[in-house]
C-alpha cells in the first residue's frame, strides 16, 4: 500500500522541469490574483469610511474596484489556462514514459504485477495527477497565500480582534478535524460496499442464463439485497455524522463571527476603530476561514495524488531481471542461424523449487529443422522463451551464431527470429495490417505473396472486404486454423533466418490441418527451425527429433531411429500422435 505522504509529489518534479516557463507563468498569475484579492478589502474599507465625503472620491474608488475586478478576472483566466495546460502536458509525458518503460519489460515483470493494474496506473493514477497539477496545487497555493496574507492583514487591521479569532479558531477546527477523520473512514467503507454491490450485480447479470437455468434468482436477489442494505447502513452512518458536523460547524462559525462583530461593534462605538476597519477585518477573517476550509478539502486530494505518483514512480523505476548489455555485440549479418544451448538449467522466477530445464545441451545447425517433442510440461516452450531471451538461464549459456544472447541487444538478435506462437495473436486491425506486423515496411504485393505462401490468401479474399477486412478484437472473425495461417504469413513476411514455431495443441479439422502444414513447409524452407511439435506429420518431416521429459533431453534422432529405440518417443508416437491424427480425420 502506498503511504500518504504528500512529499511523494516531488516525484513529479522531473516531469515539470521541462515546462518551467509555464509553471512560472502560472505562479505569477497566481500571486497576482492573490495579491489583488487581498487588496480588495482595503478598497471596501475606504469606500465605507469615505461614504460621507465628496462624490468625486467615491467615483474614484468604484473605478478602482472595476479595475481590480478586471485584473482578477484576467489573472484567474490566465492561471487556469497555464496550469491546466501544464497538467495535461505533464500527464501525457508521464503516460508515455510509463508505457515506454513497461512495453519493454520481460515476462518476469508481468508475473509480479497484473497487466490490468499497469493499465490502471497509466490511466487512473495519471488522471489523479492531472487533477492535482491542473487544479489542486494551484488552488492550494492560492488559498495558502490568501490565508497567510489574510492573517497578516487581520493583524494589521486589529490586533485585538485577531487575538480573539485565534481563541475561537481551535474551537471550530478541532471538531472539524476529528469528525472529518470519522467521515473519511465512513465514506471509504461506503465506497467498498458500493463496489461490492456492483460486483455482485455484474456477476449475477453476467451469468444471467445460468442463474435462471438453475432457478437461483432468489439467491441472487438475497445476495444483492444484503450488500445493498449494508451499503445503505454505512451511508446512513456517514450522513448522520455529516449532518451533526454541519450543525456544529455552522453554529460555531457564526457564533464566532457574531462574537467578533459584537466586540468590534463596541470598539466602533467607543471610537477605537472605524466602521470601515471593522468591515475590512471581517472580510479578511472570512477569506482566511474560507482558505482553511478549502485547504482541508484539498489535502485529501493531494494525499491521493501522492499515492498515485508513488505508484507511477515505482513503475518507472522498476528494475528488470533481463537487461541489455551496456556495450552490445551485434549479431553478424547475414545471420546463419546456428543455435547452441550449453548446459542450460532454468527455473521460472515464480517456481524457485522446480527446474523447467535441467542441463540442456542442444546444437541446431544452420538450416536444420528440429522438432521438440515430449509430454506436456516437459520444457519445450521454455526452450523457445529462453531463445528469445524473455528469461536468462540460471546456469549454462545460449548462443546464436556463436554470440551469447546477453552480449547482444535483445532487439538485435530478435530481428533474426520469426515466431509463430501456439495461440496466435490477432490485433484489432485489418487482415493486411495484421500480416504486415511481421515487417512494417512490406508492400501490399509482398503481404499478398506471404498470404499465398501461408495458404491464407483465399480465405482472406472471402472476407467481406478482402485484405481490408477488420479482423475484430483478438480475431473473433477467424477460425483457429485461419488465425494460425495469418500468423504464419506474418512470419514468412518477416523473412528471418531463424523460425520458432509452437504448434497448436488443439486438433484442427483435416483441411485446415493440411493447409497449415503446407504453410509451415514453405516457411521452414531454408531456415533454422525449432518446432514444438504435436503432430506426427510435422515430426516426420523434421531433420531431427529431440525428446524432452521433465526438463531434460532424454533422446534425439530421426523418427525411425526413435521408434526403433522404443523409449518415451515410441510411446508418444503410438499414443499421442496417432490419437491426434485420428481426431483430425
Ligand atoms: P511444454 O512446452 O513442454 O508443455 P513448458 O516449457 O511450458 O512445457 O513448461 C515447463 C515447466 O515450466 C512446467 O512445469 C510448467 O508448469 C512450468 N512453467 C511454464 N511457464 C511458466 C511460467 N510462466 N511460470 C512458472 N512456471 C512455468
Amino acid at each position: 500500500a502506498a503511504s500518504r505522504r504528500v512529499s511523494a509529489l516531488a516525484g513529479l518534479a522531473p516531469f515539470i522541469r521541462p515546462y518551467r516557463g509555464l509553471a512560472l507563468g502560472a505562479l505569477g498569475a497566481l500571486v497576482l490574483t492573490a495579491t489583488v484579492s487581498l487588496v480588495l478589502p482595503i478598497a471596501v474599507r475606504r469606500v465605507v469610511d469615505g461614504f460621507g465625503s465628496e462624490a468625486g472620491l467615491l467615483d474614484k474608488y468604484f473605478g478602482a474596484a472595476l479595475a481590480i475586478a478586471a485584473l482578477l478576472a484576467v489573472g484567474t483566466g490566465l492561471r487556469y489556462y497555464l496550469v491546466t495546460r501544464l497538467g495535461e502536458r505533464v500527464v501525457a509525458d508521464i503516460r508515455k514514459a510509463v508505457f515506454d518503460r513497461v512495453i519493454g519489460m520481460s515476462p518476469a515483470f508481468y508475473e509480479r504485477i497484473m497487466t490490468g493494474e499497469v493499465v490502471s496506473r497509466i490511466t487512473t493514477d495519471t488522471t489523479l495527477i492531472l487533477s492535482v497539477i491542473g487544479s489542486s496545487v494551484s488552488v492550494a497555493l492560492r488559498n495558502l497565500l490568501i490565508l497567510l496574507g489574510g492573517m497578516v492583514m487581520m493583524l494589521l487591521t486589529s490586533a485585538k480582534l485577531t487575538g480573539l479569532v485565534f481563541l475561537i479558531v481551535p474551537a471550530v477546527i478541532v471538531p472539524i478535524i476529528t469528525q472529518g477523520r470519522r467521515l473519511r473512514r465512513l465514506s471509504r467503507e461506503n465506497q467498498d460496499w458500493i463496489a461490492l454491490s456492483s460486483g455482485s450485480a455484474s456477476e449475477a447479470l453476467g451469468a444471467v442464463q445460468t442463474v435462471q437455468a438453475f432457478t437461483q434468482e432468489v439467491g441472487a436477489q438475497a445476495d444483492f439485497a444484503r450488500v445493498t442494505e449494508e451499503s445503505f447502513t454505512s451511508a446512513r452512518a456517514r450522513i448522520r455524522t455529516r449532518a451533526a458536523m454541519t450543525v456544529i460547524v455552522i453554529f460555531l462559525v457564526f457564533a464566532g463571527v457574531v462574537g467578533v462583530l459584537w466586540i468590534g461593534a463596541r470598539d466602533v462605538r467607543a471610537g477605537a476603530m472605524s466602521p470601515g476597519e471593522l468591515v475590512q477585518f471581517v472580510i479578511y477573517a472570512v477569506m482566511a476561514a474560507g482558505s482553511v476550509a478549502a485547504l482541508s478539502e484539498i489535502w485529501g486530494e493531494l494525499q491521493r495524488a501522492a499515492g498515485a505518483t508513488e505508484r507511477l514512480v515505482e513503475l518507472l523505476g522498476a528494475s528488470d531481471s533481463v537487461r541489455d548489455p551496456v556495450a552490445p555485440v551485434t549479431l553478424p549479418r547475414p545471420a546463419k542461424g546456428e543455435i547452441v544451448f550449453e548446459g542450460v538449467t532454468f527455473h521460472y522466477p515464480t517456481r524457485p523449487d522446480q527446474s523447467a530445464l535441467e542441463g540442456v545441451d542442444l546444437h541446431v545447425r544452420p538450416g536444420e529443422t528440429v522438432a521438440l517433442v515430449g509430454p506436456s510440461g516437459a520444457g519445450k516452450t521454455t526452450v523457445i522463451q529462453l531463445l528469445l531471451r524473455f528469461y536468462d538461464p540460471d546456469l549454462g549459456r545460449i548462443t546464436i551464431d556463436g554470440v551469447a544472447l546477453p552480449d547482444m541487444a535483445r532487439n538485435d538478435f530478435r530481428r533474426a527470429i520469426a515466431l509463430v506462437p501456439q495461440d496466435p495473436v490477432i490485433f484489432a486491425a485489418s487482415a493486411r495490417e495484421n500480416i504486415r506486423y511481421g515487417r512494417p515496411d512490406a508492400t501490399d504485393a509482398e503481404v499478398e505473396a506471404a498470404a499465398r505462401a501461408a495458404a491464407a490468401h483465399d480465405f482472406i479474399l472471402d472476407l467481406p472486404e478482402g485484405y481490408a477486412s477488420f479482423l475484430g478484437e483478438r480475431g473473433v472473425m477467424l477460425s483457429g486454423g485461419q488465425k494460425q495461417r495469418v500468423a504464419i504469413a506474418r512470419a514468412i513476411l518477416r523473412d528471418a533466418p531463424i523460425l520458432l514455431l509452437d504448434e497448436a495443441t488443439s486438433a484442427l479439422d483435416a483441411e485446415s490441418e493440411r493447409a497449415v502444414q503446407r504453410a509451415v513447409d514453405v516457411l521452414a524452407e531454408g531456415r533454422t527451425t525449432l518446432i514444438v511439435a504435436h503432430r506426427l506429420a510435422t515430426v516426420k518431416k523434421a531433420d531431427r527429433i529431440v525428446v524432452f521429459d521433465r526438463g531434460r533431453i532424454v533422446a534425439s534422432g530421426t523418427h525411425d531411429d526413435l521408434v526403433a529405440e522404443g523409449g518415451l518417443y515410441a510411446r508418444l508416437a503410438r499414443l499421442q500422435f496417432t490419437e491426434g491424427a485420428v481426431a483430425a480425420e
